[in-house]
């Protein structure tokens, strides 16, 4: 894509007046605005192309009529705004009225510049263009003037204009254990159900019945005592339903709206109110979701997505001072849930896991430190504590990835590592893809700028986060070194030393 060359706007717009003026006072409202209008509408800009310009308007009894341009600085709505307010502010007195409300006719957002992709964006009436403009026809009323929706539209134009094709992703491998032998050579997927260690319960959700149990605590004890405290990280429990406004600042509603589960709270807590649809269900037996729904609030909440997304709301609208240390806290009272597409038919790939998550803040070294041990512990223990071929890739950012952000900031470090450790049932290690169990990231400043944090003496501030699917954890275990407890390495077995029974029934497993 070329640069684009320059972006403007032109916008009609009527103001209307709290009520209707007689002539003389229209003219002495004309003349205001003839002399205060370019004032107003330039203050504060440094460049006098990009303010905004009354090009025409007209006063009638009850309304205004503004043709407004201007370039990137005052833009037309914020000049309705100021227009507003300075004629209530300055004339209301006088006149005895003051502007009701503004109804936008036309607002057009002109991009200079050639080669431009062609996309959609919200609140568009219209889009045009030839070889040196696109022109976006906005639909907007007073709301989006307040809230500011063209300079977002704006944005998220040279955004999509900007897109990496996907299949470009990142994916450099930074550090490998050495190859080890294989020993196992089958998906422990169709084991474990076969043993009865897991029962399905529905698409990517399972029971983890007493041996799977054992072993998924054990890594939980793994990760907890080999990774997370002896990095000086402190066990905190974060929400587990989270608001959507909370997965707006971290971005996920516009990255990855398609891979959550939502959550609707009943319109009334009345029983009454059900009484119609419970009745159905006892006479039909069935779940009759029709007839729920008209019962239920549109969603307010999604269950957690990277689990670490109520971590920096902790801050949000707070001051934090670095001269205390980092903050370093981890949780491990969840499960994480993602709407993974296609059947699911393994344990490495669910749609409802457990994780430890582990948030650090701090200083931009802070977070670069924390998370380059984080990586020595984690590469540690996956080669040497579970004896597993691992490697360590750098990869997408993860912000990026879930906020669906294209434009990548400058990195000095690398953002995301992810940790993938073979799987010999999958094929050779050259050409199979190996399973990501973990990941180790630094955000920069991203979610104290969207979180809106600040520093006590404004000084930058950094956050992270790690990740590691303990389901996967305990597949990777299985997959290299097999069922039998007697083939499973020391330092593992230190842990583990006996797996409980399981139940038996008649016709399961
Ligand atoms: P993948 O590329 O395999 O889908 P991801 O990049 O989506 O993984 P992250 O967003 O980095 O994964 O999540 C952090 C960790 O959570 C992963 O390293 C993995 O261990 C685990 N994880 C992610 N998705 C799942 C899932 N659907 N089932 C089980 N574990 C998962
Ligand atoms: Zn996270
Ligand atoms: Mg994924």
């Amino acid at each position: 894509m070329e640069k684009v060359r320059r972006i403007s706007f032109r916008a009609r717009a009527t103001l209307k007046l709290s009520k209707p003026l007689e002539e003389e006072k229209r003219n002495e409202l004309s003349n205001w605005i003839k002399l205060r209008a370019g004032e107003l509408l330039s203050k504060g800009t440094r460049i006098k192309e990009e303010a905004a310009k009354v090009e025409n308007f007209e006063v009638f009894d009850n309304k205004i009529i503004l043709e407004i341009s201007s370039g990137r600085s005052v833009r037309p709505h914020d000049a309705l705004a100021r227009l507003r307010k300075a004629i209530g502010e300055e004339l209301g007195k006088k006149l005895g009225v003051g502007v009701r409300e503004i109804q936008i006719e036309d607002y057009e957002i002109i991009f200079e510049g050639s080669n431009f992709r062609k996309i959609n964006l919200p609140f568009t009436k219209e889009i045009t263009s030839n070889e040196n403009e696109v022109r976006v026809k906005l639909n907007l009323t007073e709301k989006e003037i307040y809230s500011q929706v063209p300079d977002r539209i704006v944005k998220l134009f040279l955004e999509k204009q900007q897109e990496v094709p996907t299949g470009k992703e990142i994916h450099e491998v930074r550090w490998s254990s050495q190859q080890k032998p294989h020993k196992y050579n089958v998906d422990p997927s169709l084991e474990l159900v076969k043993r009865g260690w897991v029962k399905r319960f529905d698409q990517g959700i399972w029971y983890y019945m007493p041996p799977f149990a054992a072993l998924m605590r054990t890594m939980e004890k793994i990760i907890v005592e080999e990774i997370a405290v002896p990095n000086g990280f402190v066990e905190a429990y974060f929400p587990k339903l989270i608001t959507l406004e909370v997965m707006r600042k971290k971005g996920q509603l516009y990255g990855i709206p398609n891979e959550m589960f939502y959550v609707c709270e009943p319109i009334s807590r009345d029983a009454s109110y059900f009484e119609d649809y419970m009745d159905k269900v006892k006479v039909t037996n069935e779940t009759l979701p029709t007839e729920l729904l008209g019962k239920l609030k549109p969603p307010t909440y999604a269950l957690p997505y990277a689990q670490c997304e109520p971590f920096y709301e902790i801050f949000s609208g707070e001051i934090v001072d670095v001269d205390q240390g980092p903050i370093k806290l981890f949780d491990r009272s969840g499960f994480s849930f993602r709407y993974e597409s296609g059947g699911l038919t393994g344990l490495e790939r669910l749609n409802a896991f457990n994780r430890i998550e582990i948030t650090y803040l701090g200083t931009p070294e802070q977070v670069v430190e924390i998370r380059d041990k984080l990586v020595d512990s984690y590469q540690r223990v996956l080669d040497k504590t579970l004896d597993l071929e691992v490697r360590t890739v750098e990869v997408t950012p993860v912000w990026m990835a879930h906020a669906g952000v294209t434009s990548d900031v400058q990195r000095s470090v690398p953002a995301t590592l992810d940790f993938e450790v073979y799987l010999p049932y999958r094929g050779e290690r050259e050409t199979s893809e190996w399973l990501e169990v973990g990941n180790a990231s630094v955000h920069f400043d991203k979610y104290m700028q969207w979180y809106n944090v600040k520093e006590k003496k404004e000084r930058e501030v950094w956050t992270g986060c790690s990740g590691n699917g303990l389901e996967r954890w305990v597949v990777s275990l299985l997959a290299n070194h097999g069922f039998n407890p007697e083939d499973w390495p020391k330092e593992f077995r230190k842990y583990l030393e006996k797996l409980p029974e399981n139940i038996k029934l008649v016709t399961w497993p």
